[in-house]
Formats: structure tokens, C-alpha cells, sequence
């Protein structure tokens, strides 16, 4: 395969928007897959980035793009949460603290780097190696940019994974949530919990209050999100709750289940992992296989593997 099969021009560059002063989100098209948003902090002699990308070239052309603003190191590196999109990047940041809430880096390790399984097209990765956080923490950490404070935060519980983290600027009123808030794509819950979720981001995120949230993938937005995305999620449960008293499987489930406005979401194959966690949040024995629910997402996308333009 050659390098430039992962060009997708047509997806269109990334996107830097200066959200606050010296607050930037880098937003990269089209969100889907492996595509994920980042953003970085300025300040007078350092800079502080949250999240790496998916690919070596991906994170090349993301620091390529922090040194178009600012020559000052990156010195600190958050992690929203463990998925290799957010994490396969790190280790190209040299000296930089890579800071994340404690199971982000065990899962992380458990995890390992990502290889070509069949579940996703192909993608060349490049040179990148496992960087687990080097700076743990329970609950919460302040960070300083000069004397901006950045608030990082775990949500409490499992939601999009177990170890979600936000990242929250109270003084310009940025708020990067990770893949908590998905604009555009369809929230992908597998590895976390519905329920949780739910709750997450009606009692930690909605009383948050920003004036811009950065999500983990798709264009900035407000907290109107917040409610689009609870909606889609509520729907999730209430199929799953469906499914369950009619003794279907998720994957038999899915293939019923009309997506309604929720179809032309990025990524619609979601809601057959979706289902598979709400059945496990809902009670339902056996809990959550997440190799045989990807095998499922697969099946339902007609067997032919789920695109990926990271
Ligand atoms: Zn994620």
C-alpha cells in the first residue's frame, strides 16, 4: 500500500481555530474513524496540547502546525482518555509530561499499539511506539499555562471509556471534552457505558459553563450538543431495553432498528457496539465481548471492513 492511499484530499486539511486568546482547537476532517480533534495552550515559554493523533504523519503535521504559532516547546501532553487516536501520537512529543487519569494509562498498556486487524481498513501508522502517561492522578490535576489555570478532570465514571478526562479553561470558558461529545459522528460507547455516560454529561459536563467545547471529533460547538448527543444515547437504551424482551441479539437488533435522524451520523455501524454495552448496562447476562461486538459492527457494515482515513 502506498503512503499516499491515506492522503484523502478530499477530506480537507486540518482546521486551527484560535477559540480564546492562545487557545487553539486543531480540527481535523472529517471526524470519522481515527480522526480526532486536538488543541494546544500558549503560553510565554511553553506549550500545553491535549491529545495526540492517530498516525505518526497525522501528529508530524499537528506539531508541525503548534510551531507554526508558537516556537516554545510542547512541555505537557494531556490525554483525554486511552483510545489510540487520541494516544498513538505521544511518543513523538520528546521530553513533554504526558499527564492522564490513572486507568487512562493501564488501559492504555493493556492496550497496546494498534495493528491492522481487519476490523478497520488499513492504516499506516508510521513510526510511533506505546507512551503511557507519566503523570497520574485520581480525580484532578491544575495545570498552569503562565497564570491561565487548565482544570483536568475525570468524570467519576465509566462514559465514552473508563478513564475520560476534562479539560476545562474557566477563565476563557473552553471546555475540550474528549470523546465524551462527538458533532457529527455517532458517540461510540463500546468501551464505556450508556448509562454512565448519560449521567455524565447531565450532572458533570451541562453544569459546566462554557462558552465553546472543543469535542473529540467534529466542528467546535456549545453545549447544545450536549442534548443532541443524550438524545442519540437515550435512543441507544431505549432499542437496547426493546431488543432485550424480544430476545434479539445487538447485532439482529441493529439490522431492525430504523436510526431515524440519526442515520446520516458519521459512522452509523456504531450502534451495533452501542447495543452491546446497553445490553451489559441493562442487565443483560454475559456482558460485553468487544472483539465479537467489532466483528458484529463489520457484519452489519456488509462484511467489508469499517472505513478508516486516519
Ligand atoms: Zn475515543
Amino acid at each position: 500500500m502506498s503512503a499516499s492511499s491515506h492522503d484523502h484530499p478530499e477530506l480537507g486539511p486540518p482546521q486551527l481555530a484560535e477559540v480564546a486568546d492562545g487557545v487553539f482547537a486543531y480540527i481535523q476532517p472529517d471526524g470519522s474513524w481515527y480522526i480526532n480533534n486536538t488543541g494546544f495552550v500558549v503560553g510565554r515559554s511553553s506549550v500545553i496540547s491535549v491529545d495526540a493523533c492517530a498516525t505518526e504523519r497525522r501528529t508530524r503535521a499537528y506539531l508541525d502546525r503548534i510551531a507554526s504559532v508558537s516556537k516554545a516547546p510542547v512541555t505537557m501532553l494531556i490525554n483525554t482518555h486511552h483510545h489510540g487516536d487520541h494516544t498513538n501520537g505521544n511518543s513523538l512529543f520528546g521530553t513533554a509530561t504526558i499527564i492522564a487519569q490513572e486507568n487512562c494509562r493501564a488501559e492504555m498498556i493493556a492496550l497496546g499499539m494498534p495493528g491492522n486487524t481487519g476490523i478497520w481498513e488499513p492504516v499506516d501508522w508510521g513510526e510511533v511506539t506505546l507512551a503511557p502517561p507519566t503523570l497520574t492522578f485520581a480525580d484532578r490535576v491544575r495545570l498552569w499555562s503562565d497564570d491561565r489555570p487548565l482544570e483536568v478532570s475525570y468524570v467519576g465514571q465509566a462514559a465514552h471509556t473508563s478513564n475520560d478526562s476534562l479539560v476545562w479553561l474557566p477563565e476563557q470558558q473552553v471546555l475540550f471534552c474528549g470523546d465524551l461529545l462527538f458533532n457529527g459522528g455517532t458517540p461510540f460507547l463500546l468501551m464505556g457505558s450508556v448509562r454512565g455516560a448519560i449521567d455524565v454529561l447531565a450532572n458533570v459536563v451541562a453544569p459546566i459553563p462554557a462558552r465553546v467545547i472543543v469535542p473529540g471529533h467534529g466542528a467546535p460547538c456549545d453545549p447544545g450538543q450536549i442534548g443532541t448527543v443524550t438524545g442519540y444515547l437515550e435512543f441507544v437504551l431505549a432499542t437496547a431495553r426493546k431488543g432485550i424482551s424480544a430476545g434479539l441479539s445487538p447485532l439482529d437488533l441493529a439490522r431492525q432498528t430504523d436510526l431515524g435522524d440519526y442515520d446520516g451520523w458519521l459512522d452509523r455501524e456504531r450502534i451495533v457496539g452501542n447495543l452491546h454495552r446497553a445490553y451489559a448496562d441493562l442487565g443483560a447476562a454475559g456482558g460485553v465481548n468487544v472483539v465479537g461486538a467489532l466483528t458484529d459492527m463489520v457484519a452489519f457494515n456488509g462484511g467489508t471492513p469499517l472505513s478508516c482515513y486516519a
